[in-house]
Parts: structure tokens; sequence; C-alpha cells
């Protein structure tokens, strides 16, 4: 592995200078804290809307969570199921919130053009590959997709889908149409550039270390700074901002891994035939996509731990060659792991949790349109008393219940894993 602590991401984006850290007294109308994609939508959704009095803090550097470490699929819905979404909320809600992520969509296509953004956005769709014999997952989910949320997902038979991944492993496929994918990264500073541009400050290796109540306001403080803010957004994702027990007591951060293998030239032909991206109907799923330079991103696992790079890209590895064996010896320029913020909803938490203070967080392993949809009501609420984040209220700051949450999260993690292998196990012991 050529560079091994580094993502292909921070490997190939033109990564500005350090922001300066925020230094001294400021007063603001907002302070956002944490530059992920939770953060820096709701800091353009309010420039976009006038508000221009805003200040934001990250950490790190920006796209550090996260934000830009992810998959790169932009698609519709939540880590949570649709069925759970209709069983919870009934269909007239449900479908707004899912409405919500599919808007976001757009919304992230829009800003792309709109921003003039080079973040390598592939209009390819992405594909849901059965790992099991058994269609009836799919039918299922296409007809609830139909029926209950006017979202057609695509019927993909195996011979076609044979075509298309030089694979054995998967059955018939459902195919997304309207979904895409990008480099993540790319896009984290564009939108930056486009907040800059509107005469907004993001400061980088800036922590929030600590907040009080300072009149009808906050204070905000970091190691240099004291931010006067009339409201404070908390977007700090798995990476936990410290500033609030009862908001970070709220989610698990999980672990997830990708890993980015040697460009492949010709060899990318001998495994995948689509630009689409693709992941499949295992709880544990693998999601992977080819990248403009012939490389394979692949990705998947759900852990409890952050796992070096040299062992990310051993579990990476048998992975990716349980589906394409044909790829035996190709070598991993890059792996690394991320951390998802999980509440035991499985929802993002959204909304505001005091006077002046709100949150946007909890994403899980499906945050980039839901993260933007999240931006865009707060925003909105700040800047223009729109109460519609209260969709979100009756998913709001459970416990996570740590440290059991942990051990609950792992277990569970190994039975639905355990429970697909059974499935598969049987599929393959029972002739059709
Ligand atoms: C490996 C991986 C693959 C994924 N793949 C996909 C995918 O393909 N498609 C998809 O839709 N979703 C995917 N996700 C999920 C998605 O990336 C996340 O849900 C989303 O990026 C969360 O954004 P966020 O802004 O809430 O958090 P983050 O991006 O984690 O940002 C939080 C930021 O807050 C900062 N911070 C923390 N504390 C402080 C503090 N006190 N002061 C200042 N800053 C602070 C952190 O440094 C960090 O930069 C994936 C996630 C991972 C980890």
């Amino acid at each position: 592995m050529s560079r091994p602590s580094v993502s292909y991401y921070r490997a190939t984006v033109d990564e500005p200078t350090l922001r300066t850290a925020a230094d001294g007294r400021i007063a603001a109308r907002v302070c956002v804290v944490g530059g992920g994609f939770a953060g820096l939508n709701t800091a353009l959704g309010l420039v976009e809307r006038g508000v221009r009095d805003v200040v934001v803090l990250e950490a790190e550097r920006i796209g550090h969570g996260a934000s830009g470490r992810n998959g790169g699929f932009v698609f519709g819905g939540f880590s949570r199921g649709e069925a759970d979404l209709l069983r919870e909320l009934g269909e007239a809600r449900a479908r707004t919130l899912y409405a919500g992520t599919t808007a976001a969509v757009e919304t992230i296509r829009s800003r792309i053009d709109h921003y003039a953004i080079d973040c390598e956005r592939v209009e390819a769709g992405v594909i849901w590959a059965n790992w099991f014999r058994d269609p009836q997952v799919l039918r299922a989910r296409q007809s609830l997709l139909a029926k209950h949320f006017d979202v057609d997902w695509q019927w993909l038979p195996q011979a076609q889908l044979r075509d298309l991944l030089l694979t054995r492993r998967y059955a018939d496929a459902l195919f997304e149409p309207s979904a895409f994918h990008f480099h993540p990264l790319k896009y984290i500073h564009g939108l930056a550039a486009g907040i800059e541009a509107q005469g907004v400050a993001i400061h980088e290796g800036a922590p929030a270390v600590a907040m009080e109540r300072h009149g009808s306001g906050w204070l905000v403080r970091t190691p240099e700074a004291i931010i006067e803010a009339e409201h404070v957004v908390l977007a700090c994702g798995g990476y936990l901002a410290g500033l609030r027990r009862q908001v970070d007591a709220a989610v698990l951060p999980i672990a997830t891994y990708v890993m980015v293998t040697e460009p492949l030239g010709d060899r990318m032909g001998e495994v995948i035939r689509t630009r689409a991206a693709v992941y499949d109907t295992r709880f544990a799923f693998d999601y992977y996509r080819s990248l403009p330079d012939s490389r394979l991103l692949w990705g998947g696992r759900i852990s409890v731990l952050d796992r070096s790079p040299e062992a990310v890209r051993r579990l990476l590895y048998r992975d990716l060659l349980k589906v394409f064996p044909q790829l035996d010896g190709i070598a991993v320029d890059y792996a690394w792991s991320g951390l998802m913020s999980y509440a035991r909803h499985e929802m993002p938490q959204v909304g505001r949790i005091d006077e002046g203070l709100w949150i946007a967080q909890a994403f899980g392993g499906h945050g980039v349109a839901p993260t933007t949809f999240a931006g865009e009501l707060l925003a909105s609420a700040i800047a223009e008393n729109d109460c519609r984040w209260q969709e979100f209220a009756d998913y709001g700051l459970v416990s996570a219940l740590k440290p059991a949450g942990f051990v609950g999260a792992q277990l569970s993690y190994w039975w639905l894993q355990a429970r697909d292998a059974w499935k598969e196990w049987r599929e393959l012991a029972i002739p059709s």
C-alpha cells in the first residue's frame, strides 16, 4: 500500500492551506460547530437565505469526519428503512420525510452546477444487488417504494446484471436511476468555497471546547476565541462535540471501512462494466464503485473498532475476492476508516433542543442527502422561523446507553451477519 494513512480522497483533492483558527471575541448570529456535510449545509443554507453573520468552527480540517471519507453514494432515504418509517409515522409523514431526502439529492445536483463544483459526479445511478436467490426482498422493497413513496426502482434481471457485474455472487437487482456518486471531499471544498465567497468565515483547527448561556444567546469557546452567538448548531456526527452530555450520549460512533485499489486499467472491464455504484442486500453489505482513474473503491463492514489501515485492507480485500476472485493479486493503494453516528432509532436527530440551540447528527451510514435536508431545515428555521424540522420530533435524543450500547451494537451486527450467512448457506444447500 503506497500511502496507508491518507485516504484516496485527501490524496486527490487540491487542499487549500489550513484556514485560520478563530481568534479573540467574535459576535455572530449563528455559530455552527462541525465542518462536515451537516454543518456546512446549514451554513450554506443560511447564506443562501441572506444570513451571512455566521461562523463555522471545525476542530480539524473541513471534511475530517465521515463527510470527507465516505463511499460517495448520493441517494434518497435514511439509515432507517422505509417500512419502519411507514409503521412509525404513517404514510403522510413518512412520505414527507423520505421526499426531503430525494429533494436533497436534487439540491446537491443543483449546488454542484450553481457553484461549479468539480467533484467527479457520475450520473449513472445505484444498483442494489441481491446477495440471495430469494427475490422477495427486492420485490417487497420495490413495491413499497412505488406504492407509498412514488419512487421507481427498476428491476434488473440476473442475466442483465451479469453483463454489468462479472460475478456469480448476485441474483437479480434493483436499479435506482435518480442516484449518483461523487468525490465527497471535493464536494465539501466546493461547498466551503461557496460559503466563504459570500462572506462567512470557516475556521479550521478550531475545536469548540465549551459552551454556556449568555443572555438569550450562547458563548462558544475555542482555545483562542469566544464566539457570542444568538444560535448555535451542533453538527459533530460521530466525532462528538463534547459540549452537551445529552447530545453526545444520544449517539454511538460506529466505524466503517473503505479501501481503494491501484488503477486497474483494462482489468476493470473484467469485473465491472457499469458506471453505476453498487451495494448488496445483506445487513453488512459491500459497497463499491469504479473511480474515474480506473481504480475500484470498495467499502463495507461496521464495527465498534476503528481499525488500522492495514487491518482494514486485509478485511476488505477478503470481501472483494468473495465477489470478484478475478482480482486476486491487485494492489490496494489506500485504506481508511471513518465514524458514523447512530441513534438507537437509526434516524437523524434534527431540531431545536433549547432556546437557540440546534442539533443535526446521527445520520448513520446514509447521510449525504439527509445532511443536506437537515441543513436546509435548520437554515430555514433560523432564518425564516420555518417549523418543518418538527417532522423529526419522533426521533429525539434517546440515550444510546453507552458503554453497553457499543456491546449491543456489536452483538446485533454479529447476529444479523450470522443470519445472512445462515440464509446464504441454506440457499446453497437447498438447490432451487
Ligand atoms: C466510511 C463511510 C462511508 C459512508 N458512505 C456513505 C455513502 O456512500 N453515502 C451516504 O449517504 N452516506 C455515507 N456515509 C455516511 C455519511 O458520510 C455521514 O452520515 C455524514 O457524512 C455525516 O455528516 P456529519 O456532518 O453529521 O458528520 P461528520 O462528517 O463526521 O462531521 C463532523 C465534524 O465535526 C467536527 N467536530 C467534532 N467535534 C467538534 C468540536 N468540538 N468543535 C469543532 N468541530 C468538531 C469533526 O472534526 C468533523 O469534521 C458513510 C460514512 C462513512 C464513515
